[in-house]
């Protein structure tokens, strides 16, 4: 619990109140005592009166740290000085007391006994707490309800108690009152087990999100140290969860070793799946860039877990609140994708690799897909397909381009996946389909001489239970045969045998319907599962073109290809940009070719006429 700064004023509360029992406890006994005694008794009262008195302002520092507006006060010197300048006065007062004798004195019995000036303790207290009603008020919206009802219950609950104490000195309700609410917080507000996360004691995602949230709201300037570990899912294959936790426990320790010898004052989170984050606030923002620096070489050091030495790929990026990123969304969705950027060893600064265009375009893009499919900003292209048996382009692959009105052209890799997620693939898929399949339909086609179209099927539309039914309704509408079209699927389609995926193939494999496999080789092959698959072509990902003079990989290359045409498949090449790639991959008998070395994809009249001159 002693983590972060509201931590640290609700752990000086609890330790502030138990001070103040104890020096309350021995104050009275020693007044039960009768006469003697002096000093002592001024030493534990004036303890008791000065913790005591300490609670309350306390808790108006708990509430600020609670709705992190310290950077706010920052500015105010009046709001400052109005917060400070009560309790000096107090604790001047009550330590000279014993010469001015204005707080409380003891007569002729030694008996204890309140000083002119005494009510000015009830006063300040009641500042502070009318102060820290208002403060809660006015920052409501930061609170959930059951943390806001709690911390305002709190107050006038302890009030009560201290005015009967007031009026009813024997009857010592007050300290019960404020234990009884600093238990209620605990139970009801700090609620550590929300926050914490226990394997590391760090502070949990959750909490991670809450406190940007309030950070972002406040407009609260922040540093944040990003470490995303690339290589965790390899290491949770090797040590399982327990070993996996043990390693990160290490990380964690490291964590917090540096931000105690940089003095960076940091919150540390555990966000899982191998992410940590420190955010540091304004006070400590010259040290941020050498911490994190540091800790770059510290996460190259080997980590020890069960007699193993691991190495980790830290990636670590230095993210400036708000001038980099404003908005929290943009802010998790860019942790996300930390480690798919390239791994140089040094630290990164979000300043250079976060593209603003990337991520609002990925915040839009359900309205980007909406708005597409209403106004036709969607269109086919085509790219042709060489065969190299038959010496013509034979086919094509239909893609599809997106031309948005305010980002411009937008990659299929980046709308694809987000269709996918929100389930707009499956009307981008239905008309990409309808355009192919009246293409095919109409005259021009028939004058290109092609054999087929090949059209992309992503994985969630296999996994669509009308898709194979939905599929031939069209080519019957277009009076287009099943043999006229192609169906890719992606190896990961294929590597996973779902029910609905494996009836909805084998319908239209019994239709008639050809499938080709897309991007072989990019994945974890299944090879068992694709020979169980009615697939007529493999598509050798473009990566196989960039195998350079590596022998030993040729070597895979060809014992790839030969494999393929044993189980009497086809393959196209993809990605083939050069001539003497044409050359390399005719000579190892590939069947088809397709690359920018032919075409690009392009639009559909583009291509007619490109077709059109080749048969010429
Ligand atoms: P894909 O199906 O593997 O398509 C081949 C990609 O390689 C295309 O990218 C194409 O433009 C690109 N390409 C072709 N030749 C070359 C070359 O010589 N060099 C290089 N560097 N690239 C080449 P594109 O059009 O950006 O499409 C990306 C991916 O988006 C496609 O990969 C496909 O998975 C998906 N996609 C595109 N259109 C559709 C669609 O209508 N439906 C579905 N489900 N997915 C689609
Ligand atoms: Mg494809
Ligand atoms: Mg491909």
């Amino acid at each position: 619990m002693t983590k972060g700064r509201k931590n640290h004023y609700y752990l000086a509360m609890l330790v502030t109140s138990l001070i103040s029992v104890a020096a309350d406890v021995i104050a009275v006994q020693l007044d039960k005592f009768g006469p003697g005694n002096v000093v002592a008794k001024y030493i534990f009262h004036t303890a008791f009166l000065l913790s005591h008195n300490l609670i309350s302002p306390l808790y108006m520092v708990y509430l600020i740290a609670r709705t992190d507006t310290w950077h706010k006060l920052k500015w105010s010197k009046l709001l400052k000085g109005a917060l400070y300048i009560p309790i000096f006065t107090v604790m001047l007062a009550l330590l000279t007391n014993p010469l001015t004798k204005i707080m409380f004195y003891f007569d002729g019995n030694d008996t204890y006994t309140r000083g002119s000036c005494f009510l000015l303790l009830h006063i300040v207290a009641i500042f502070y707490v009318f102060f820290g009603t208002i403060y809660l008020w006015h920052y409501r919206k930061l609170f959930n309800k059951v943390s806001f009802i709690s911390l305002m219950s709190v107050i006038p609950f302890i009030m009560i108690a201290s005015i009967i104490q007031l009026f009813f000195p024997w009857c010592i309700v007050e300290l019960f009152a404020t234990s009884c609410g600093l238990l209620f917080i605990s139970m009801m507000v700090q609620r550590p087990e929300d926050t914490i996360d226990i394997t590391t004691g760090l502070g949990r995602d959750s909490a991670y999100i809450d406190d940007l949230q309030r950070a972002f709201a406040n407009e609260k300037p922040m540093q944040i140290i990003m470490i995303n570990i690339a290589n965790y899912g390899a290491i949770f294959d090797m040590l399982g969860l327990s070993g996996l936790n043990k390693l990160f426990k290490i990380v964690a320790d490291r964590l917090v070793e540096l931000d105690k010898t940089e003095h960076i004052q940091s919150s540390i989170y555990n966000l899982g799946n191998g992410k940590f984050s420190m955010v540091v606030d304004f006070r400590n923002f010259d040290k941020v860039e050498k911490a994190a620096n540091k800790l770059n070489d510290i996460m190259k050091k080997d980590f020890i877990v069960n007699q193993m030495e691991l190495n980790l790929i830290s990636y670590i990026c230095l993210v400036k609140c708000p001038q980099d990123i404003t908005d929290l969304n943009l802010l998790l969705a860019f942790e996300n994708d930390l480690s798919k950027k390239t791994y140089t060893g040094d630290i990164m600064y979000a300043s250079d690799v976060y593209k603003k265009e990337y991520y609002d375009i990925m915040t839009e893009i359900d309205t980007i897909i909406d708005h597409a499919l209403a106004n036709h900003k969607f269109n086919v292209y085509y790219q042709p397909i060489y065969s190299v048996t038959e010496q013509r382009f034979n086919s094509a692959e239909a893609l599809l381009r997106l031309n948005d009105d305010k980002y411009g052209f937008i990659s299929p890799e980046l709308f694809i996946p987000a269709a996918e997620k929100s389930g707009a693939i499956h009307k981008i898929g239905a008309y990409v389909l309808e355009e192919v399949c009246s293409f095919i339909a109409s005259d021009e086609y028939k004058s290109l001489g092609l054999d087929y179209i090949e059209i992309n099927l992503s994985v969630s539309q296999c996994m669509q239970n009308n898709l194979a039914n939905e599929v031939l309704d069209t080519l019957n509408k277009y009076h287009v045969s099943t043999d006229q079209i192609n169906l890719e699927i992606t190896e990961t389609a294929a590597s996973d045998s779902q029910k609905i995926m494996n009836e909805n193939l084998d319908i239209l494999n019994k239709a008639g319907v050809h499938f080709s496999l897309d991007d072989f080789g990019t994945g974890y092959s299944n090879i068992k599962r694709i020979a169980s698959l009615p697939l007529d072509i493999i598509k050798l990902d473009k990566s196989f073109t960039k195998l350079e003079e590596n022998p030993k990989l040729q070597i895979i290359l060809q014992n790839t290809i030969n494999m393929i045409k044993d189980m009497d498949m086809k393959i196209v090449v993809e990605g083939v940009e050069t001539e003497e790639l044409v050359k390399y991959f005719s000579h190892l008998e590939c069947e088809y070719i397709q690359g920018y070395y032919y075409s690009k994809p392009i639009p559909k009249n583009d291509f007619v006429t490109f077709i059109r001159a080749s048969i010429q």
